[in-house]
């Protein structure tokens, strides 16, 4: 398939190699050049604007930051719109929101260009091992079609068409959502419980066993208790985006939503003081630093599987 893939960064590094992997003709662009030195040398095409990416492509995908980033790569004279043909398909698998998809359908459909947003959970680990899950919204037809060309980047059992056009931002910005949360309330529950006493290994296993047992409790916070790894393989800027469209998400539904803004106060918290290129991890080591009680366990005590976060 004639594919063109914008958005080298962390994600979308490992997936274009990916799809470069699994043998189709391959188009690449980003904003900085020195992103696609490793997939041109491997075969794929540098061009030089997302029109130019387009040009002549059955597919093309995009891995952008968030909303502005696709609104910019998809509109205006230089953008992937403007160069797709006919009959092509749109794949966008950012976190982003339906209002941005939405305008570009508007001008996608009269030219005959099909669009389906697909983003994505398993991190840059899965995207390096195309063990991705992902999440597709849009008309069945549109998914079925672009199947084959997901399937070189996720798993084919966790791939997953899940509602119209949009749902699959929706399921992935919930997703993210539950775990941010899920986050600031296991680091809370652990700092109250070791300052009041308990030791973390006990504690951390009562819970396991409990009906309050998470995956986060279980797996993913394992990297900040043995190793003190916030992953910055997932940046701040980009959890608090999530955040931020989620709470939006939560307006624009009516739904009354404060522990969600409750958690996305906290996230900005930890970027004003961490920084943008923080892991997103780093609301446990906000807690950790507030209270002087650093949460560690040493590494000899267990040996579950190293953490996967959403
Ligand atoms: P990243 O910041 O590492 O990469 C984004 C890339 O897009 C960068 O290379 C940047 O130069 C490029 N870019 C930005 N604006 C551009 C423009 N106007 N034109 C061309 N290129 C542009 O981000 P990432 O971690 O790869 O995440 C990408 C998306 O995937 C985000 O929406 C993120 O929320 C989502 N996501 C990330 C992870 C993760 O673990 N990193 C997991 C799941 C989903």
């Amino acid at each position: 398939m004639k594919v063109a893939f914008i958005g080298l960064g962390h994600m979308g590094a490992p997936m274009s190699r990916n799809i470069l992997a699994a043998g189709h003709d391959l188009v690449v662009h980003d904003l900085r050049r020195d992103t696609a030195d490793g997939l041109v040398t491997d075969g794929a095409t540098w061009a030089r604007s997302p029109r130019e990416a387009a040009a002549g492509r059955e597919a093309v995908i995009t891995m952008l930051p968030g909303p502005p980033a696709v609104e910019q790569v998809l509109l205006g004279a230089a953008g992937l719109l403007a160069g797709m043909p006919a009959g092509s398909v749109w794949i966008d698998m950012s976190t982003s929101t339906p209002a941005v998809a939405d305008r570009v359908r508007a001008e996608a459909g009269p030219r005959g260009v099909a669009v389906l947003d697909a983003p994505v959970s398993g991190m840059a680990a899965g995207a390096r091992d195309g063990t991705l899950q992902i999440f597709a919204g849009g008309d069945v037809a549109t998914f079925a079609a672009a199947r084959p060309l997901l399937a070189a980047m996720g798993d084919p059992e966790r791939i997953v068409h899940v509602g119209p056009h949009g749902a699959g931002y929706t399921v992935k910005l919930m997703i993210n959502l539950l775990w941010f949360a899920h986050l600031t309330a296991s680091a809370e529950v652990l700092t109250i419980g070791t300052r009041a006493g308990v030791d973390l290994g006990t504690l951390r296993r009562c819970l396991l066993a409990s009906p309050a047992a998470s995956h986060f409790l279980d797996r993913d916070v394992l990297s900040v208790l043995e190793h003190g790894d916030y992953d910055e393989g997932f940046a701040l800027a980009l959890a608090c985006k999530d955040l931020g469209l989620a709470v939006d998400l939560a307006r624009v539904t009516g739904v009354p939503a404060p522990v969600s803004a409750a958690v996305e106060q906290i996230y900005r918290q930890a970027r004003a003081r961490y920084g943008d290129a923080g892991g997103e991890m780093l609301p446990v080591k906000l807690l950790e630093d507030l209270t002087g009680s650093p949460l560690r366990l040493p590494v000899a005590h267990h040996h579950d599987p190293p953490p996967a976060g959403p």
